[in-house]
């Protein structure tokens, strides 16, 4: 039988603009055949044809370990002219499968080309003996040894956290300055570390964990995506991106968005339901309710700028905390469109997702971390004034109840943060 896919990313290989057009569609390819999707991708990288790394996403998992080969290859063999190879797809290949990209990671450490590497290239634990050498070697420069530092957190391994922390109080000078006493520039920059790793370093040097290991998708149906004419839900592409999990059929399904039944504090109007966990699945930063109903009010947190909390009852159900204060408002911002969406519990390969991607693939996570780990910003419990953790983000291109999309405000994803032993909950918008 002919493959009808391998032909056609043959067929989008040979293309020649002269010749043929246009050129035949990659998105059959990406969708339906592992193999040929193998093959556009060795060819564009190879020829270094517009570099798209995100087509790594629809590669089978298997093949990753031939992609972080070739793509080491071409990195060594001309530096200058494959550095967007490095940032892209080596970048890629590794968030996906650490594993895949581990004999590279650290032959190309500290190599000037691929400064540009993120941490996230770190978080394979099997890199924490290479990056502690570097840390306690005097003969390594200073720039390298903070490099050392900072990826070690990328374990998430808390006795590595601990030892490093430990080994940076003896070595000021990694801060930046090597003058004078920069033991409060190592405090900052251990802080700053340990918060990318979704972790407070408490007073007693104890680390408190602000997020969950376990992550949910919510996958939302086409249909209901197509309901507004947010562009991105035209492209096939897009929409058969893996992580909306179209085939999954192992999921939860949980009532999203339209209105509760209690007030908002500030607008009086109905508070707007996020999501209905009931019961609250297992894994995630919530243990002290056994049902939750997650609330905001998408005017108030837009037109107001109070940070907005709500406080749940024993049985998940949400008050604005603190009194009412009756702001005025001009507009009124619609709920989302009410469904039921499908939880999916996230497959290792999709559990870190790179910050503000929600154009190309599906970034309404449940659990896990935050997309926006680069800047790591948790909210202070109004309550307790304890750290916050990480429970739910969701991004600006999700239905409404009149049909738009929440285009308002300058946020592109809006980040909900939870405290348990309060039972609060608070929403932090991107770029607010
Ligand atoms: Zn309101
Ligand atoms: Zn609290």
């Amino acid at each position: 039988m002919t493959d009808i896919w391998l032909e056609q990313a043959n067929a989008y290989i040979n293309y020649v603009p002269e010749v043929d057009k246009p050129r035949p569609s990659l998105d059959g390819v990406l969708a339906n055949s592992p193999e040929g999707t193998l093959l556009v991708i060795k060819h564009l990288m190879r020829n270094h044809l517009d570099s798209p790394a995100e087509l790594i996403d629809y590669a089978a998992e298997a093949d990753l370990a031939e992609l972080a080969a070739l793509a080491y290859e071409l990195i060594i063999g001309d530096p200058m002219r494959y550095n967007s190879l490095a940032s892209g797809f080596m970048h890629k290949i590794q968030q996906q499968s650490p594993s895949a990209a581990y004999p590279y990671v650290e032959l190309l450490f500290g190599k000037s080309y691929a400064s540009i590497y993120d941490h996230v290239f770190w978080r394979d634990p099997a890199h924490i003996p290479f990056l502690k050498s570097i840390l306690t070697d005097p003969n390594r420069a200073d720039f390298e040894r903070r490099l050392a530092l900072e990826y070690l957190f990328q374990s998430h391994d808390i006795p590595t956290m601990k030892e490093a922390t430990a080994i940076a109080r003896t070595l000021p000078a990694l801060a930046g300055g090597a003058q004078g006493d920069n033991a409060d520039a190592i405090e900052q920059l251990v802080r700053y570390c340990c918060m990318r790793a979704g972790l407070e370093l408490l007073a007693n040097d104890e680390f408190r964990r602000l997020t969950s290991d376990t992550v949910y998708h919510l996958a939302f149906e086409v249909p209901y995506l197509r309901t507004i004419s947010y562009s991105g839900y035209k492209n096939t592409r897009y929409l058969n991106h893996p992580t909306w999990f179209r085939n999954e059929v192992d999921v939860i399904h949980a009532p999203f968005g339209g209105v509760t039944n209690t007030t908002c504090a500030c607008c009086s109007r109905p508070l707007h339901r996020l999501l209905t966990l009931d019961p609250v699945p297992p894994g995630l930063v919530v243990t002290s309710r056994r049902r939750l109903e997650l609330v905001t009010c998408n005017t108030c947190v837009i037109w107001t700028n109070e940070q907005l909390y709500f406080v749940y009852d024993e049985q998940g159900h949400a008050t604005s905390y603190g009194d009412k204060r009756f702001i005025e408002l001009e507009y009124q911002n619609k709920p989302y469109l009410p469904t039921s969406v499908r939880l999916v519990k996230t497959p290792e390969r999709w559990r870190y997702q790179d910050y503000s991607h929600e154009t190309r693939e599906n970034i309404c996570r449940l659990g896990g971390f935050p997309t926006r780990d680069q800047n790591p910003e948790y909210p202070a419990c109004i309550q307790c004034g304890k750290t916050m953790s990480f429970l739910l983000q969701l991004p600006y291109n999700l239905p409404l109840s009149n049909g738009d999309d929440n285009m308002w405000g300058d946020s592109n994803t809006d980040y909900y943060f939870w405290c348990d032993d309060c039972a609060i909950s608070t929403m932090v918008g991107e770029s607010r």
